[in-house]
C-alpha cells in the first residue's frame, strides 16, 4: 500500500479496548464513558480486519489500547496473529501496554512469538504514578516488567514528559532504564480528547528537556529506527537508547509509515486528523474480502499529509476529540 505522498503504509496498530484499569491524566478524564460492548468488534473480527492488513503487505503490527491486556481472551487474537509470524508474512507482532498484566502473560507473549514490548511508566515514585495513573500501583509494573524481562520480551519503556510532575524525574528514569538494558523514550503530550484538566498545564516540550539531560549524559544522535515515530540518541555512560516522540516540537509526519484501527472497526488515517474509513460494515456484509479490501484501499487513498497539534493558551480546545485509547496511542 502506498499513500497518495508517496509513503508505504507496512504499519498497524490496532486499539483492541477502549477499556483500561488505569486513568492516566493527560490520556482519560476521571468520568470516562467507554464504548457499549455491543459496538466492539469480535475478536475474531479483529484477526480477519488484520489478517486482511497483513495479506495488503503489513509487516508489523502492534495491539494497543486502551490497555490490550484488560481485553478478556486477548491470548486467543494474539496466538492466532502469530500464525503470520510463522508464514513471514509479517516482521513484528508487539504490544504496547502499562505493564500491570504482565506477570500473567509475559510468558505466552514470548510464546506467541512476541519479541519487544512497550511498557507505559512514567516516573519511579509510587506516590507520583498513583497521581499520574489516578488508579494504579507502581509495584504492578515494577513486577511486569520484571516478568517480561523474565521471559525473555525485550523492554522500552515510554513516558509522557509532565510539566511540574515527572521533569525532575528522567535522570533516575535513565539510571534505572540502564541498569535493566530497557532503552526509554519520552513523548509530548498530545492534545487528543477532553481530560479533566488544562494540557498548558502539562505540555513540556521535549527541546527543553533534552538540553536539560545533556548536563548530565553524553547524548550522541544515532541512525536507528524501529518504524515508529522516535528519533534516538545513545546514551554513552548506559549504552542504552534514548528516544524522543516529538509531534509538537518536531513533527514527524513525513516518515508516517502506519494507520490505526479502533475496536469498533474504524481505520483513522492520521494520529491527529478526524477523518476514518469505517471497516466494520464491510467486514460484516460479507465473508469474502473483497470489499473490506475495497475499502482499505480507498482508506489509504485519503491518508493526509500530517497532523497539526497545537498547545498553547490561545487553543483551548483538543485538535481531535477522541481519546488516544480510542486511536490506540
Ligand atoms: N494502556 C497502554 C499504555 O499505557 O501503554 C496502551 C495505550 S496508551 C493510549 C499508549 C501510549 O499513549 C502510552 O505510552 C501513553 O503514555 C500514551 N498517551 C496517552 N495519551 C497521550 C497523550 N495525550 N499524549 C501523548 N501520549 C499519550
Ligand atoms: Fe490506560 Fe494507557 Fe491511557 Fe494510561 S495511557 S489511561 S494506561 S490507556
Amino acid at each position: 500500500m502506498i499513500d497518495p505522498h508517496g509513503r508505504p503504509i507496512n504499519y498497524l496498530r490496532v486499539s483492541v479496548t477502549d477499556r483500561c484499569d488505569f486513568r492516566c491524566v493527560y490520556c482519560m478524564s476521571e468520568n470516562m464513558t467507554f464504548l457499549p460492548k455491543a459496538d466492539v468488534l469480535s475478536l475474531e473480527e479483529i484477526d480477519r480486519l488484520c489478517s486482511a492488513f497483513v495479506g495488503l503487505g503489513v509487516k508489523k503490527l502492534r495491539l494497543t489500547g486502551g490497555e490490550p491486556l484488560v481485553r478478556k481472551n486477548i491470548m486467543s487474537l494474539i496466538r492466532n496473529l502469530s500464525r503470520h509470524l510463522q508464514t513471514g508474512q509479517l516482521d513484528e507482532l508487539t504490544l504496547t501496554t502499562n505493564g500491570s498484566q504482565l506477570p500473567k502473560y509475559s510468558e505466552e507473549l514470548f510464546d506467541c512469538g512476541v519479541r519487544r514490548i512497550n511498557v507505559s511508566c512514567d516516573t519511579l515514585d509510587p506516590e507520583q504514578f498513583a497521581k499520574i495513573t489516578r488508579w494504579g500501583n507502581l509495584q504492578q509494573v515494577f513486577n511486569g516488567v520484571e516478568a517480561a524481562k523474565k521471559a525473555g520480551l525485550k523492554v522500552k519503556i515510554n513516558a509522557v514528559a509532565l510539566k511540574g510532575s515527572n521533569e525532575t524525574e528522567f535522570d533516575n528514569m535513565i539510571k534505572w532504564c540502564g541498569d535493566n538494558g530497557f532503552d526509554l523514550t519520552l513523548i509530548e503530550t498530545m492534545p487528543m480528547g477532553e481530560i479533566s484538566g488544562d494540557r498548558n498545564d502539562q505540555y513540556l516540550p521535549l527541546s527543553i528537556v533534552r538540553s536539560r539531560l545533556r548536563k548530565n549524559w553524553t547524548l550522541t544522535d544515532i541512525d536507528y529506527q524501529t518504524g515508529g515515530p522516535a528519533r534516538y540518541m545513545r546514551i554513552e555512560e548506559t549504552g542504552q537508547r534514548l528516544g524522543f516522540i516529538t509531534p509538537l516540537t518536531h513533527n514527524f509526519c513525513e516518515s508516517c509509515n502506519r494507520v490505526r484501527l479502533t475496536c469498533t472497526g474504524t481505520l483513522y488515517m492520521c494520529l491527529g486528523q478526524d477523518d476514518s474509513a469505517d471497516l466494520r460494515s464491510p467486514l460484516r456484509k460479507s465473508a469474502d474480502e473483497s470489499a473490506l479490501i475495497e475499502a482499505i484501499n480507498e482508506a489509504i487513498s485519503r491518508k493526509p499529509k500530517g497532523h497539526d497539534f497545537i498547545i498553547d493558551r490561545r487553543t483551548s480546545s483538543p485538535a481531535v476529540e477522541r481519546h488516544m485509547s480510542v486511536t490506540g496511542g
